[in-house]
């Protein structure tokens, strides 16, 4: 500790979920996220391991957003034992308990399917009320606004990447510390601009574009738009399976937007996700969150995620009479993996119709059947049939919540040049490219090490977003 502090990567170290740093002085502990592993399923099953260290240990508690691969474990550190408080963002507050309480539900029914099919079932990881247990300890704070956690002088930054998100400058004696969280985009559209790095001595930095720079955002949305066009004359259904939260209301503004512009014809848009709506509830309560767009369509009196014929399906019934009919509209549902829910019953109706449009704006994970769509299948199998592809299957890249290569660079550059960087949540390829470029203008840059054994194929898997 010849710094004096440590930090140790429990999650995040070497792949891309389960976020949960520890930041160790001596004499204060304070932990920075305890996100779910995601992605593969021997990831997944981490998530039932001991953390790695002593729960009880554990003085304060940063959340730097409300994304599960950054919140999911928070109940269990809760379930076993935690009772300090967790420092976040009203935002990230809010958004957490529909996360949450919705990822609870899941396991739940998970585990009553599997018990109904006499299979052995691994019980939920956690239940609602371990869910408003952890809620509970959440303490709000403001950006910019120095707050005490652990004894340390903590400020949290605007990260631009989700309502709610920030990045924490923690000073420990004289050491400037930073957590980057995950950092936004600067395109111009829902979110705001991501605050600089601060000045600092050591900046752990999310490395998930490391290595790669996103499509032009201009030509990302002329594509989008084109999408709309085809298939307005096609005649047919556009499915887009989505996250419920960010991309779904990108998207919706994107939408909204281009309807404006008078750039794409008003057709039915239908987001089949009880969680997205009440993710929607969030983004409009929370508009000062949100990027000067965003708020000037809204002080205007219109909705900014609002195209004009939207719906938000509320029962089972309302989604498959959807899924029944013929007629032309946007679909907008989860998961945004296609590795379940509603999604997957309009991907089984309408993949074979030829009308149809899907419309990937996400990453898909190897293996996985978005993957198998965007390799161009002739066949999938979906809850057991067998489906022939004749529509038409577009991936729209350019839409990431992350920032990139550049905008890392660019982000990290303020830190100073005395600074020493260590890059976590990225592949090991995206984090050892982004140390390598960090190095070249010299600055400090290494990978942090994972106190954890993952899975060798594991690191391949993306899940984070
Ligand atoms: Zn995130």
């Amino acid at each position: 500790m010849n710094e004096g502090f440590e930090i140790r990567s429990y999650g995040a170290a070497m792949t891309v979920t389960g976020s949960c740093h520890l930041l160790d002085t001596g004499t204060a502990r304070v932990l920075v996220d305890c996100g779910a592993f995601q992605g593969s399923r021997d990831l997944f099953a981490l998530n039932r391991d001991p953390f790695g260290f002593d729960v009880a240990s554990i003085d304060a508690v940063l959340l730097t957003h409300a994304h599960l691969d950054h919140v999911g474990r928070m109940p269990v550190l809760v379930k076993r034992g935690y009772e300090g408080p967790i420092h976040c963002r009203p935002a990230t507050r809010m958004l957490a308990e529909h996360l949450l309480l919705d990822a609870a539900k899941l396991q739940n029914e998970d585990a009553e399917r599997a018990k109904r099919r006499g299979k052995q079932a691994d019980p939920p990881l956690f239940d609602e009320n371990d869910v408003r247990a952890t809620l509970s300890l959440m303490r709000p704070i403001e950006y910019g606004t120095p707050f005490e956690a652990a004894g340390l002088t903590v400020t949290a930054f605007v990260a631009g990447h989700v309502p709610g998100s920030a990045g924490f400058l923690v000073e420990v004696g004289g050491r400037r510390v930073v957590f980057s969280g995950d950092i936004g985009n600067e395109r111009k559209d829902v979110m705001p601009d991501p605050a600089p790095c601060p000045p600092a001595d050591t900046v752990l930095i999310e490395s998930t574009y490391g290595d790669r720079d996103h499509r032009d955002f201009e030509a990302t949305i002329d594509e989008f738009a084109e999408v709309f066009k085809e298939a307005a004359r096609r005649k047919g259904k556009i499915l887009i399976p989505s996250f419920a939260l960010e991309r779904t209301q990108d998207v919706l503004f994107h939408i909204a937007r281009l309807e404006d512009q008078e750039r794409i014809p008003v057709m039915p848009v239908y987001v089949d996700s009880p969680l997205a709506s009440r993710v929607e509830t969030v983004y409009a309560a929370c508009m000062d969150e949100l990027s000067d767009d965003v708020r000037a369509v809204a002080a205007s009196g219109r909705d900014p995620f609002a195209p004009r014929r939207l719906t938000y399906t509320k029962t089972v019934d309302d989604s498959k009479r959807i899924n029944a009919s013929d007629e032309p509209a946007v679909v907008i549902a989860g998961s945004g993996m296609m590795t379940g829910g509603r999604i997957l019953h309009h991907l089984r109706a309408h993949l074979d119709d030829s009308h149809t449009t899907v419309m990937i704006v996400g990453f898909q994970p190897t293996g996985g059947l978005g993957r198998q769509l965007v390799d161009g299948a002739a066949r999938v199998r979906i809850m057991g049939e067998d489906i022939p592809v004749n529509a038409r299957v577009v991936t729209i890249n350019g839409l990431s919540a992350h920032a990139d290569r550049t905008e890392l660079l660019r982000w990290s550059e303020p830190a100073g040049p005395s600074a020493s960087f260590r890059m976590v949540h990225g592949e090991p390829t995206s984090l050892r490219a982004l140390a390598d470029q960090v190095a070249a203008r010299g600055q400090g840059a290494a990978v942090q090490p994972s106190e954890i054994a993952l899975p060798e194929h594991g690191r391949k898997d993306e899940g984070g977003e």
